[in-house]
């Protein structure tokens, strides 16, 4: 028996035997080519880069057709790769200043696309590179004359283990033989992860070298849970790991049963429980766990990465096919979110001493009304497909709503112009994390439509803890009772004003806080897909006169400690309570 250890990149655990899939990648030779060259090494890359643009523009058309429109969203971002300039511009550079082939100089410019991808320091954007990795191997193959290589046939009960696996092949596989995926690299945010989550397939990843060191048809067991692969396991350890699937597959299983429930306390009181999301691809997983809607659509994944903002109509194609992928719900639109720790290509942060108290956020839309107005432009053109609500992050005082509102009036006025269609009721929210929006929550409630709580963010700065310091995360404390105390005045603020207290930071997809927000008369929570359905149970299983009450009771304590020790008691009272 051997086990081998990698990143838990999809949940489960699975069984079966292993089948190694070549998916290497072709072997590209550098050489130098004469003056005269240089233009038909021009054109054989324009061609390739063209063909495949067309192969995948087949692929797209071939998986609507078997899998539907749901999990194309990679294509898409394919297909913007493809289409980015700098691909061909700085790969023709090289064919002529280097007097180097097409394919010498395109694996330069991947190198050089690595080294820029390896400084980002949020991995899922450093992960992205595997989508410029996978581009690029097609357009080599093209250049090669090589096919796009199909899956394998798959039979009996398989493993897949492959070097790289990419989201192409994802959706090729066949899911009566195909039981779980194990590669050599890639991480939980890659997009094959993504996916390999959003069809429910368990997945260990990057185990390094791991397909060397096996023989195909070996007996393995991929335990998506813990992130590891076990190799011909004991009869012990077969055994074990049996009852660990078939304890977790009876917990989802009862769980999903109740997504269609509705999410409504016992005596009645219903709420919404929304998703959050950051690429259309989560759409789909939200409605399967019963979300009713995405509560935050973070839409910053889309401007990084890039020396250009996405203009009007590229933001537009994403944000419609995030729609659609939740309709008929409602998608909540927040607007870039970036600075801070969320940097933009060009953005320096050495460049602030504080970047989190820097240009961030709603601070940084308004000081580029242009490219703000682009995104309202879109996000307005899509409320003519559904209900959508607009949100914005980081207020901190009224000017900057007042701003951001007269910015929408002016995007508005520019689509009427046009005879373009708009929900001319699009609902506007703003979020509140920083504490000056705390103390002005009853002034900011009268310019809105509704609230929505960042306590990622407002945590952060209310209690002065850096959200993402290791060495603090003892102190920040969702319960502390200054972060209670401004969610309490927050709701009162909304409700004196008649519009819903919405939350949607990572608190509300904790089922221990629940009983709190629900009693402290939050109308709304969104959180990701996965909390979901444990929330719902939560819910499901409180009363709101008894969450009332416990909410209350949280204020007669004075430290994070002691609340959350009163909390623990009650809910599992709570629990004993619905069990009689
Ligand atoms: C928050 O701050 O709670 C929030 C939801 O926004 P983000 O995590 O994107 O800053
Ligand atoms: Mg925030």
């Amino acid at each position: 028996m051997r086990i081998f250890s990698g990143i838990a990149a999809s949940p489960g655990i699975a069984m079966g035997r292993l089948r190694i899939i070549d998916r290497s990648r072709s072997a590209v030779l550098e050489f130098q080519i004469p003056t005269e060259a240089v233009c038909h090494e021009t054109a054989r890359l324009a061609q390739a880069i063209e063909n495949t643009r067309i192969e995948l523009e087949q692929l797209k058309a071939r998986l609507a057709e078997t899998n539907g429109e749901d999990h194309l969203f990679f294509i898409e971002t394919h297909l913007m790769i493809l289409a980015d300039d700098r691909l061909i511009t700085e790969t023709s550079e090289s064919i002529k200043t280097g007097l180097i082939n097409a394919e010498g100089a395109l694996r330069r410019t991947l190198h050089h696309y690595r080294e820029k991808f390896a400084r980002i320091d949020d991995p899922y954007l450093r992960e992205r590179i595997s989508d410029v990795e996978t581009v690029i191997e097609r357009v080599l193959r093209s250049m090669s004359g090589e096919a796009d290589e199909p899956l394998p046939e798959q039979e009996g009960q398989i493993i897949i283990a492959a070097h790289d696996f990419s989201p192409a092949d994802m959706l090729q596989i066949n899911r009566s033989h195909v039981l779980a995926i194990i590669t050599e690299i890639g991480g939980r945010t890659s997009h094959t992860a993504i996916l390999a989550r959003a069809l429910d397939l368990p997945a260990v990843m990057g185990i390094d070298g791991i397909t060397g060191l096996l023989l195909d048809g070996v007996a393995v067991i991929v335990d998506g849970l813990s992130g590891t692969v076990i190799v011909d396991p004991d009869q012990e350890t077969f055994q074990a790991l049996l009852s660990r699937k078939q304890h977790y597959e009876y917990i989802e299983y009862e769980l999903l049963k109740t997504a269609h429930l509705p999410a409504v306390t016992r005596d009645g009181h219903s709420m919404h429980l929304r998703g959050n999301v950051e690429i259309p691809e989560e759409g789909a997983s939200v409605l399967v766990h019963g979300g009713s809607g995405v509560g935050l659509y973070r839409t910053e994944m889309l401007f990084m990465n890039r020396t250009f903002m996405p203009d009007e109509e590229e933001q537009l194609a994403v944000y419609r096919s995030m729609q659609q992928a939740i309709a008929p719900h409602p998608l909540t639109i927040r607007t870039l979110d970036a600075g801070g720790d969320k940097l933009l290509e060009g953005m320096d942060q050495s460049a602030e001493t504080n970047p989190a108290l820097g240009v961030r956020a709603i601070r940084l839309s308004l000081s580029m009304p242009d490219e703000f107005k682009k995104q309202l432009r879109a996000i307005l053109r899509v409320s003519a497909d559904g209900p959508v609500r607009i949100m914005f992050p980081m207020i901190s005082g009224m000017e900057e709503v007042r701003t951001a509102k007269a910015l929408l009036e002016e995007s508005k006025r520019e689509l009427n112009a046009s005879g373009t269609l708009y929900d001319s009721a699009v609902q506007i929210g703003v979020m509140i994390e920083i504490p000056a929006a705390v103390t002005l929550a009853d002034l900011l409630a009268r310019e809105v439509d509704f609230f929505s709580v960042g306590t990622n963010d407002l945590i952060q700065y209310t209690l002065a803890i850096d959200r993402s310091n290791e060495q603090l995360s003892h102190l920040y404390q969702p319960l502390h009772p200054a972060v209670l105390r401004s969610l309490r005045r927050i709701v009162q603020a909304a409700h004196g004003a008649g519009i819903p207290a919405c939350l949607c930071g990572e608190m509300a997809g904790d089922p221990l806080y629940l009983p709190v927000l629900l009693g402290l008369g939050f109308d709304e929570l969104s959180m990701g897909s996965g909390s979901l359905l444990r929330v719902k149970q939560i819910l499901r299983r409180c009363t709101l006169e008894r969450a009332a009450r416990i909410a209350e009771g949280c204020f007669a304590f004075s430290t994070s400690a002691e609340v959350e020790m009163y909390l623990k008691s009650q809910i599992t009272m709570d629990v004993t309570e619905s069990i009689d």
